[in-house]
């Protein structure tokens, strides 16, 4: 099985490569790249030939820190997205016939909407959904999943009551006379959703299960993504996984983060699907699951991320530090000495200072990091603790998408050090591995959108963070290839497009690297290719 991939410009991100105007695929990795005569003559005559009429072509791009399973399970739910549901009504109608299908048990489950894109420009109610599913628990999630609705018999499952004060890192909306009318902002929204995944996974057959993280391989596919890591991969995702992956189902490679309290499920007792070998090593070319997941502390926008000094804003306070340092550090050496790779989730300069600290305890009488124990986030990871990272060779993924679509929280929240926060140039410039990724479904997968980002570092509102953190094309695009592939142990199969590596690409109607930064969000994908075979295709650009 030999393809020849022609008339494209070649973004290889290959160190000190040369240009190549063509590429042999031969068996699902790059056999050749270079000039198309060499191309051609090394291949065999029956090679297929894929003309891209200009086209350019990139290596597969790299989330290093999504939740999986968790797209998934919203791309399963009713769609109650604008413009496809351009009104309540709609929403409605929805809602009503998700309910058919919905098995009882479970809360009939909508998701994508976006209340100022509605007619009505405001959030559904829970008397909206009242009328459409009167007798059963519905929620609707908002597209940013910082809210959602819920219905009445919803509100009563989830336990929350007129009379409640608002949660502690959420709020609840209320009508004129302050009666709950059904939305839910941030932190209880987190839970329910939490929950209500956890709950349905555990219901559902493996088929249907599959089908799940199979949806989410195509939300992810059509962005150009070919391998993610699951953020929080645990028994229920993983059975998902793995039986997806037998059944061919993957569009990415997925490598897993485990959530620390399950990993000796997963190495004991184990399902049957080969669990142990996979935490000592690799299931399968697209799924494995070799790293360790840890909570440090809370998160930006909901103001729980651990910081020294307080926030100026709801719910004010220091944000919570889940584990101490000597407790943060046994596990983190438990772990090491085990071999796994360990990934901590720390935002706050605090959490962050007591993760550093865990690592130099480990790592201390080792030669760099050798199991690229990483953070994940490192949103206030100021300079003195930048330089610290880096000592120890702390490889971070973390997400430049969060600028356009929550940076003004954070400008809220954090006041005069903004300009600090995710601070990508400096990271890059203290030798920092920093590897790009979405935090999927918190804000949409589509790296094209985290690398203009990273590039621009503008919130919503207009606001530049930073303007020296601000990274070039380039370099923006290695967070998403290179970077990515290395901080998941995978630098010798992808990231780059070289002779030897797997074909994983991606193929664009514009470079991003010459386009404006402007408008890099809109640069079509016309191909993504796993292992030389399209998972997806806007047009049939490599069909025969
Ligand atoms: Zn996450």
């Amino acid at each position: 099985m030999e393809l020849i991939v022609e008339d494209a410009e070649f973004v290889t991100m290959a160190a000190g490569a040369g240009a190549a105007q063509a590429m042999l695929v031969r068996d699902g990795r790059i056999a050749v790249m270079g000039p198309a005569e060499a191309v051609r003559a090394a291949a065999s005559p029956g090679a297929r030939v894929a003309r891209l009429d200009g086209a350019t072509v990139i290596p597969g791009l790299i989330d290093a820190h999504c939740h999986v399973c968790d797209v998934g399970y919203l791309a399963a739910a009713a769609d109650c997205s604008q413009p496809s549901a351009p009104d309540i009504p709609a929403i409605q109608a929805r809602m009503r016939e998700a309910a058919g299908r919905t098995p009882e048990g479970s809360w009939v489950t909508g998701g994508g909407y976006v209340e100022y894109k509605l007619r009505e420009g405001r959030h559904p109610t829970r008397a909206d959904l009242d009328q459409a599913v009167p007798h059963r628990p519905a929620v609707v999630y908002h597209t940013s999943l910082h809210a959602c609705v819920l219905n009445t018999a919803a509100l009563r499952e989830a336990g929350f009551a007129d009379g409640q004060p608002d949660p502690p890192g959420g709020a609840f909306g209320r009508d004129r006379e302050g009666r709950l009318d059904g939305v839910v902002f941030e932190g209880p929204m987190f839970g329910l959703f939490e929950r209500n995944l956890r709950h349905d996974l555990a219901r559902m057959g493996a088929a249907q299960a599959a089908r799940v993280v199979e949806m989410a391989g195509q939300r992810l596919a059509a962005f150009g993504v070919t391998a993610a890591c699951e953020a929080d991969m645990r028994r229920d995702s993983f059975g998902a996984f793995a039986e997806a992956d037998a059944n061919g189902l993957l569009s990415q490679r997925i490598y897993g983060l485990v959530v620390h309290d399950q990993v000796d499920w997963l190495l004991g007792a184990g399902p049957a699907q080969g669990a142990q070998e996979i935490l000592r090593g690799r299931l399968s070319g697209r799924l494995a699951a070799e790293a360790v997941k840890i909570w440090a502390d809370g998160g930006m926008s909901s103001r729980t991320a651990a910081i020294h000094g307080s926030y100026p804003v709801p719910p004010y306070g220091s944000g919570i530090l889940y584990f101490e340092r000597d407790q943060l550090t046994e596990m983190v050496r438990a772990f090491d000495a085990r071999s796994f790779q360990v990934c901590i989730h720390a935002q706050g300069d605090r959490a962050i200072e007591t993760v550093l600290d865990a690592y130099a305890a480990v790592l201390a009488g080792t030669a760099g990091n050798p199991r690229r124990h990483r953070i994940e986030h490192g949103g206030a990871m100021y300079p003195p603790l930048a330089a610290r990272a880096a000592a120890l060779g702390i490889v971070v993924a973390s997400q430049p998408g969060f600028m356009s679509t929550l940076g003004d929280g954070f400008a809220a929240a954090f006041g005069d050090r903004r300009d600090e926060l995710y601070a990508f140039g400096s990271w890059r410039r203290a030798g920092i591995t920093v590897a790009g990724s979405s935090d999927a479904p918190v804000i949409t997968a589509d790296p094209l959108l985290g690398i203009r980002d990273a590039i621009l570092r503008r919130t919503g509102d207009g606001l530049v963070l930073g303007p020296a953190e601000r990274l070039a094309a380039r370099d923006a695009l290695e967070l998403y290839t290179t970077q990515a592939a290395f901080a998941m142990h995978r630098e010798g199969d992808i990231g780059s497009l070289e002779p030897g590596k797997l074909a994983d690409f991606v193929v664009l109607d514009r470079s991003p690297l010459r386009a404006d930064p402007e408008r890099i969000a809109d640069i079509q994908i016309l191909a993504t290719v796993l292992d030389g075979t399209p998972v997806y295709q806007s047009e049939s650009v490599l069909a025969d």
